[in-house]
């Protein structure tokens, strides 16, 4: 339902749940994010408010790259498990997703048949999977394999213990927008949750992934060619 991320010089774990917050009013029954830290992944998800989120978080979480999620179920009952983000196995992928992926049962089978456990009831689950077991040299290689082999619609951000410097992101069929700071970049499904940190967007088109850094982004097509898309400047009510 609602998608933040971000990465930069601060602690992401304060814009998380800011942001979630922000996306509070389209609706959700869970929530969670994911802090890539110095060691790995910590993933903290609930079911319930965002506020239930932000108490159940670890005191020490200064990691500066991390992506967040409020569900609003399709696929799996409103369960801890189901919440958002999936992770692989061995933990190095996160993932966040909004929409409903299509062909996740089928997904789910194969991925069962090569001796996967799955963690969850989710069609997103799959994503996390699919992105980990990809033998593509780079995490956009990865995910640009896994879009090919899921059919459905999705906002997406991604991200992997082995690369802690970006956060990848993607949509066809559900919003997905960067928000451009100094030193710091936000990615958001809603422009509520970062219209407070800055005013400058890219809002992605169906089609379209980017890579996030804390210096900046690159966006580009599902064949991987660069799509240079621009910020825009967005009136922002004080
Ligand atoms: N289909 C996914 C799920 O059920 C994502 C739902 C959403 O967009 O929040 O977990």
């Amino acid at each position: 339902c609602g998608i933040v991320g971000y990465i930069g010089t601060e602690a992401a774990a304060p814009f998380l749940i800011e942001g979630l917050a922000r996306l509070e009013y389209r609706g959700y029954d869970s929530a969670g994010i994911a802090v890539l830290g110095t060691n790995g992944a910590t993933v903290v998800r609930t079911v319930g408010r965002v506020r239930a989120l932000e108490s159940a978080l670890p005191k020490r979480l200064s990691g500066k790259v991390g992506i967040g999620h409020t569900r609003w179920a399709t696929h799996g009952p409103v369960a801890e498990r189901n919440a958002h983000p999936h992770s692989s196995a061995d933990g190095r992928i996160s993932v966040v997703h909004n929409g409903i992926i299509d062909n996740a049962a089928n997904l789910r089978t194969s991925l069962r048949a090569a001796g996967v456990d799955l963690a969850s009831d989710t069609d997103t689950e799959v994503i996390a999977h699919l992105v980990a077991r990809s033998e593509a040299e780079t995490l956009e290689a990865a995910v640009l394999e896994t879009l090919g082999r899921i059919s459905g619609t999705y906002a997406l951000a991604v991200v992997d213990t082995r690369h802690p410097d970006r956060i990848v992101v993607a949509r066809s069929g559900s919003p997905l927008i960067l928000g451009v700071g100094e030193k710091e970049m936000f990615v958001a499904s809603d422009v509520a949750a970062l219209v407070r940190h800055t005013n400058r967007v890219v809002h992605l088109e169906d089609g379209e992934l980017a890579t996030v850094t804390a210096s900046g982004f690159r966006t580009f097509d599902r064949a991987a060619n660069a799509t240079d898309r621009v910020p825009v400047e967005i009136a922002v009510a004080a």
